[in-house]
C-alpha cells in the first residue's frame, strides 16, 4: 500500500482563496493584530508569514511589535487597547513570550470575542462543552485535511498522541465533536505502539522526532502528522517516520506541506469567523 499524501499546502491555499472571495462581499476588511514581543527568531518567521497570508486575503493585518524589557503590565495595557479598539476583529499574542511575562496571563487578557487563536480558558471551556466558539488554529486545519481525506469519522477510533492545551487537547475534543472513539496517548502512556495501531486516524503532535514507526501504523489508518522538529541540517521532520508511515497508512500529511500551512489559513478562517459574529452577521 502507498499512501495517498494529503497536500496541505494545497488545501491551504484553497481554503485562503475562499475567504479573500467573501472578504471582497463585505463592506469592511477584517482586521489582526499579531502582538509580538521581543526577538525569538521563529517567532520572527512565523509572525511575517501570517502577516504576509493575511494581506493577501484581504484583511487589514499589521504587527505589534513590542520590545524583550515590555512588562508584563505593559504588554497586558496593550492588549487592553486592542480589545476596546472597534477596527480589530482578532488577536494573536505570538508565543513563546519572554521568562518575566506568563504567557497565561496575556492569554486570558484576550477579549474572548478576538481571540482568534482560541486558547483563552472560555474558548477552551466552550469547546469542551460542545459549544460554538473560537477553535484553536492547528487542530480546526487538521479536521479540514481529515475532510479531504474522505474518511468516514462517525464511531472510527482515533487517537491524539500528545495532550498540550494549544493541539492535544482541543484536538481530542474537536474528534469527539465529530463522533470519533477517542484515545488521548502522552509521554505517561504505557505500550504507545499497541495503542496507535488500535487507530483508524491517527494524529501524532508529540514534538518528538519520527517517533511514529511504520510498524505503528494500522493499514489504512489516516496519518495526521502535526509535529515540526529541525534537524541539526535545518531539515524539518515530523513526528511520524514518514517513508515507514507511507507503505502502511492510507492517507498521510508530509511535513512540511501538511498541518503547517492549514495552522494559517485557520487563523484567517477565525479571524473572519469573529469579525462575522462581532457584527453579528452569520458566519
Ligand atoms: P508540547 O510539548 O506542549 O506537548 C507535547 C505532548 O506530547 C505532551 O502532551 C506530551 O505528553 C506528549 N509527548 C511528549 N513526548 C512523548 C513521548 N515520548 N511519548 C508519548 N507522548 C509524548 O507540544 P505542542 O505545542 O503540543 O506541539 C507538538 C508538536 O506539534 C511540536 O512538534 C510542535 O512544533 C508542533 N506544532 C505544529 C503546529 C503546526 O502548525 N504544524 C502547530 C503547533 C505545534
Amino acid at each position: 500500500m502507498t499512501a495517498h499524501i494529503l497536500d496541505g499546502k494545497a488545501l491551504g491555499a484553497r481554503l485562503r482563496a475562499g475567504l479573500a472571495a467573501r472578504i471582497t462581499g463585505l463592506s469592511f476588511k477584517p482586521g489582526l493584530r499579531v502582538v509580538r514581543v521581543g526577538e525569538d527568531p521563529a517567532s520572527g518567521v512565523y509572525v511575517r508569514n501570517k502577516d504576509r497570508a493575511a494581506i493577501e486575503a484581504g484583511f487589514d493585518s499589521a504587527t505589534v511589535h513590542l520590545p524583550e524589557a515590555t512588562s508584563e503590565a505593559t504588554l497586558l495595557a496593550e492588549i487592553a487597547r486592542l480589545n476596546t479598539d472597534p477596527t480589530v476583529d482578532g488577536i494573536l499574542v505570538q508565543l513563546p513570550l519572554p521568562a518575566h511575562i506568563r504567557a497565561e496571563a496575556a492569554i486570558a487578557a484576550v477579549d474572548p470575542s478576538k481571540d482568534v487563536d482560541g486558547f483563552h480558558p472560555l474558548n477552551a471551556g466552550r469547546l469542551a462543552a460542545g459549544q460554538p466558539g473560537l477553535v484553536p488554529c492547528t487542530p480546526r486545519g487538521v479536521m479540514h485535511l481529515l475532510a479531504e481525506s474522505g474518511v468516514a469519522l462517525q464511531g472510527a477510533r482515533a487517537l491524539v498522541l500528545g495532550r498540550s492545551q494549544i493541539v492535544g487537547r482541543p484536538m481530542a475534543q474537536l474528534l469527539l465533536g465529530a463522533d470519533c472513539t477517542v484515545t488521548i496517548a502522552h509521554s505517561r502512556t504505557r505500550d504507545l505502539p499497541a495503542e496507535c495501531r488500535r487507530a483508524e486516524i491517527l494524529i501524532a503532535a508529540a514534538g518528538r522526532t519520527e517517533m511514529v514507526r511504520g510498524d505503528w501504523i494500522s493499514p489504512g489508518a489516516v496519518v495526521i502528522d502535526v509535529g515540526i522538529n529541525r534537524l541539526a541540517d535545518g531539515k524539518l521532520v515530523g513526528d511520524v517516520a514518514f517513508q515507514e508511515a507511507v507503505g502502511h497508512a492510507g492517507a498521510i500529511t508530509p511535513v512540511p506541506g501538511g498541518v503547517g500551512p492549514m495552522t494559517i489559513a485557520c487563523l484567517l478562517e477565525n479571524t473572519l469567523d469573529a469579525a462575522l459574529a462581532r457584527r453579528g452577521m452569520a458566519g
